[in-house]
């Protein structure tokens, strides 16, 4: 899940590079690399660390070049050392590779490769792809001819960028991993995500597995490469994006996350700026379908529960909410009547991209939510609808939760016929968001953490549109802070959890007016065995020991119940000393199994 970039064109790529990589950082922070390509000669500088702790050791900026590669690093095949750190090049520092990806095959490659006399000082599998390409050219094949077969050679996913010092070019291959291209008219860019050259250009080209950028400074051409590893010259739309590149910028805020969770004021009217066609296109599939499965991962996961709920409660119809990574196991119930909604942000996780295509195989049609406009999920999607959120940065999700769920509201609600209702109701929560992050809130939340800052457990509860909601909020504990946050459906805290409630232990207690006794009644068998309630909701309990005023929004309550919960997570990282933007051990689009 590491980030890559890579430039070539008539300006600086150390400072692009550079520039590039604090984009990407949210992608990989294990360790950091750079190559800057100059008078057929490489430099190349990489270490273990962030990128601003090894560009402080190391200077990413000293060296003068028009072509360069970057890298930051998520480590999956070799452990985290300075020499694991990629770029890796052949024997003779000729070829040069950033790679995002795993190669399974490696192993059996390397061996190979190392019988043939090929010098490895890696333990990596990207390794591979540099000893392949000197193979090939070896064996008298030129460069495009080398990436194309090599390509062909490696199983698993890559995304790679591929520097020949001699020829002076560069060249990106996309297989399972995501890779862009920004065409500017002073150089041209390969990169993990857009963001990465968002300063510099918004003319994007999305690429699709097994196809190949080849870059000079005189322009660029696009292959694709068939089976067996032949290249076939194809023509692409250069798109424009239409996001700032200020979106991508932290601005004056200590970190992404708290920008974004801030941002939800906007993202939910802009989410609901959809076209009605399209919106008739997905109820009018919705109701000619025998079956209706969500797929998705993570935050988005929650929030297709939430949708799941909405579903059946505006209009009565049963929908299935599936764990992306598990579709597997449910494939033998579809087929062409059924109705695969996907959801998630980038567009590009790989088990909803897998879920995605056994669905298809069997028949079943996609309608998705994406973020990322022009990403793989909407390539192969029947039809989908856009987040319209701009980049999210953060690890940890927010925007586009509350985003899908505007979404997801909204289809129903067309649905059920009541459209202009429910896109009423989501403008009047534009109010209600602004007040909730107010600095107020802010500071009130802030004290909360400030209590549960110590604290290794806590739970969180909910019935009916709030229980996703619980279990998105300790995701984000969790995720961030890395305090073990539960979530359980209140009613099943007397099924089993309430054995773990004991004096001092935190409950998070969700509830709104729909559930208002039977979860209250579970916040008073907290506090019979001195637990500690803190009580989000419209209205308060002489059972709660903290509250936090949440307005009731009815079915927009996933939405406004989870801001605080949000700001909870952030608060909780920063007191104890994490960075909320770059959580251990994740990275914010998950392009691997
Ligand atoms: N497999 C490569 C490594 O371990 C790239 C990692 C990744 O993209 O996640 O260095």
């Amino acid at each position: 899940m590491c980030g890559i970039i890579g430039f070539i064109g008539n300006k600086n790529a150390s400072e692009i590079i550079y520039n590039g990589l604090k984009h990407l950082e949210y992608r990989g922070y294990d360790s950091v690399g750079v190559a800057y390509i100059k008078s057929k000669d490489v430099v190349i500088k990489k270490d273990v660390g962030k990128l601003n702790e090894v560009n402080s050791k190391l200077n990413f900026l000293d060296v003068k070049s028009n072509i360069g590669l970057g890298h930051c690093r998520w480590a999956t095949t070799g452990a985290v050392t300075k020499e694991n750190a990629h770029p890796h090049t052949d024997c003779n520092n000729i070829i040069v590779v950033v790679h995002n990806g795993i190669i399974e095959n490696y192993l059996e490659l390397k061996n190979d490769l190392i019988k043939k006399g090929h010098n490895f000082r890696s333990d990596t599998d990207t390794e591979v792809f540099s000893h392949l390409i000197e193979q090939k050219m070896k064996e008298g094949k030129s460069f495009e001819e080398a990436c194309s077969i090599a390509s062909r050679i490696i199983q698993g996913t890559a995304a790679l960028v591929i520097a020949n010092t001699e020829e002076e070019k560069l060249i990106g291959i996309k297989i399972g991993s995501p890779l862009v291209l920004g065409v500017s008219d002073f150089g041209y860019f390969l990169a993990s995500d857009i963001p990465a050259f968002l300063n510099y250009t918004k003319k994007v080209i999305f690429l699709k597995d097994f196809e190949m950028v080849v870059l000079d400074k005189s322009g660029y051409r696009i292959y694709t490469i068939d089976e067996s590893a032949k290249m076939h010259e194809t023509e692409k739309k250069v798109y424009t994006i239409d996001w700032d590149a200020e979106q991508a910028e932290k601005g004056s805020f200590d970190h992404f996350m708290i920008k974004e969770i801030l941002e939800q004021v906007d993202a939910i009217s802009n989410a609901s700026i959809q076209d009605v066609k399209k919106l008739e296109k997905f109820s009018e599939k919705i109701l000619k379908s025998d079956k209706i499965f969500f797929v998705a991962s993570g935050t988005s996961y929650h929030a297709s529960l939430v949708g799941s709920y909405l579903m059946n409660k505006i209009c009565g119809i049963s929908t299935i909410p599936i764990i992306a990574s598990e579709f597997s196991h449910y494939i033998n119930s579809i087929n062409d009547k059924t109705l695969i909604i996907a959801i998630s942000q980038s567009g590009e996780t790989y088990d909803v991209l897998e879920a995605v295509r056994l669905a298809k195989n069997k028949g079943a049609k996609i309608f998705s939510i994406v973020n990322v406009n022009g990403s793989t999920l909407t390539w192969e999607s029947d039809d989908y609808l856009l987040m319209n959120c701009g980049p999210e940065i953060g690890v940890a999700a927010t925007k586009t939760y509350s985003a899908e769920i505007v979404l997801l509201e909204l289809i129903a609600c067309f649905v059920a016929k009541k459209f202009e209702e429910g896109k009423m109701k989501i403008n009047y929560l534009r109010n209600i968001i602004y007040n909730l992050t107010s600095e107020s809130s802010r500071n009130a939340i802030k004290d909360i953490a400030k209590f549960l800052r110590d604290k290794s457990n806590l739970f969180l509860i909910g019935r009916g549109l709030l229980y996703p909601t619980a279990m998105e909020g300790a995701l984000k504990i969790k995720e961030i802070s890395y305090i073990h946050a539960e979530a359980f459906a209140g009613g099943e805290l007397k099924h089993g959890t309430l054995s773990l409630i004991e004096d001092g232990v935190p409950v998070i207690a969700l509830i709104d007016e729909a559930t208002k006794d039977s979860t209250l009644s579970n916040a008073r068998e907290v506090k019979a065995r001195k637990g500690i309630v803190i009580g989000v909701s419209p209205f308060h309990d002489e059972a709660f020991d903290f509250w936090i005023k949440v307005p009731e929004c009815n079915n927009l309550n996933p939405i406004a119940f989870i801001i605080p919960l949000q700001l909870l997570a952030y608060y909780l990282a920063v007191l104890r000393g994490f960075d909320p933007d770059k959580p251990r051990n994740l990275s914010k689009s998950i392009t691997v199994k």
